[in-house]
């Protein structure tokens, strides 16, 4: 798939570095709508104004948007502002009644694209239009469901797409509302490294004051750009309210960050870092070899636990593999629950080995 990237998709992108997108988690009146995005306005890095039009709600009777009265909002936001616009569209009703009103970007919300009837109907709808539309990852995990979410947007004929990764489902407490998952961004990446990626890290945090951190740590990502909840007053948000940037701490966010080159260009970087590079993979090829002679081990070991009968798993030893690799690599200045996954990988597979079986994979 060839993707057109968001510097082609409006004169008023075409020099941007970073697609900065911004605004409130809902519309909710015409005067915060107006309030938020004359604020945000006066902050040049953003060029792109986001609100939700149509709500989609955990639970039946919360607020749920205010519907297409909204949109109108949005083209005084624009011709106001000269802001561009951009809302969530779920159903081909959406897709049609944001199309009438000129909105300029779409984008697909996570609960959506984990359905792919949703995400086809959307598609069918926008098929010979050109608009750009930015495809949220689905709430769980599943990289190939987000890749069938773009590949059904691509087909209509859609090449303005760029992916927003706004963080996955957690089953537990953690500090964050959705759990960044990197690595499957990554995945997404390296398999259509020609498909602009941004981040949303409101959705993520959940959390305003956790927002600029998850924003740091998508621009080292490498991310095409940022999208961040921003309200005229976010305590009283009728939706997102905990998670929503003042415009003020929107612009402290936008100075503060560390936009990054994607490419080194500086022949001394350049240079510097194919050094180091060599020494990690030096490094990365030691430790293979060193994994690859632990598990001939491991099998031997397995033939004698087979020939005198004795179980595969040995809870002390596990046990005391655990602490004293632990201990020995907080020494070494290593990250407890790193090595812990580690350890657990290698012991996996060593079980693996010595059972000659893959059900722990
Ligand atoms: C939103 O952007 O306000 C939204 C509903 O996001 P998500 O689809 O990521 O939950
Ligand atoms: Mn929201």
């Amino acid at each position: 798939m060839e993707f057109i990237g968001f510097n082609s998709w409006n004169e008023k992108l075409k020099n941007e570095q970073h697609l900065i997108i911004a605004g409130p988690c809902s519309a909710e009146t015409k005067e915060q709508v107006l309030n938020t995005a004359v604020k945000i306005a006066q902050n040049t890095k953003v060029k792109v104004f986001r609100a939700g039009v149509w709500k989609p709600r955990t639970n039946p009777g919360n607020f749920e948007g205010v519907g297409v009265e909204a949109l109108d909002w949005l083209i005084a936001v624009k011709n106001q502002t000269g802001l561009l616009t951009m809302v969530e569209v779920a159903t081909p009703e959406h897709v049609r009644a944001a199309l009438e009103k000129k909105v300029d970007f779409l984008w697909i919300g996570a609960r959506t694209t984990v359905n792919p009837f949703s995400v086809q109907a959307i598609a069918d709808e926008l098929k010979g239009v050109d608009i750009p539309v930015l495809i949220k990852n689905p709430i769980n995990p599943d990289l190939k469901l987000w890749i069938g979410a773009i590949q059904r947007i691509y087909k209509a004929g859609i090449k303005k797409i760029a992916a927003i990764h706004r963080g996955f489902f957690p089953f537990e407490e953690t500090k964050f509302r959705n759990i960044p998952k990197w690595e499957i961004m990554i995945e997404l990446k390296t398999t259509f490294p020609n498909l602009q990626i941004i981040t949303d890290p409101s959705h993520i945090a959940g959390k305003f004051d956790l927002v600029p951190d998850v924003a740091e740590m998508a621009l080292s990502m490498n991310v095409d750009g940022l999208m961040i909840e921003t309200h005229i007053n976010p305590k009283i948000a009728l939706s997102d309210a905990a998670q929503q940037l003042t415009p003020f701490q929107l612009k402290e966010l936008l100075d503060n960050l560390t936009f990054r080159q994607s490419k080194p260009e500086n022949a001394k970087i350049i240079d510097d870092l194919q050094q180091l590079r060599h020494s990690i993979d030096s490094i990365d090829f030691q430790l293979l070899e060193l994994l690859a002679k632990r598990m001939q081990i491991v099998e031997k070991i397995g033939f004698y636990k087979n020939l005198r009968k004795i179980s595969v798993f040995q809870v002390e030893r596990w046990k005391d593999i655990r602490e004293t690799r632990i201990q020995a690599g907080g020494d070494l200045n290593l990250d407890a629950d790193f090595v812990k996954k580690i350890l657990q990988l290698v012991h996996n597979e060593s079980i693996n080995v010595q059972t000659k079986k893959n059900i722990n994979k």
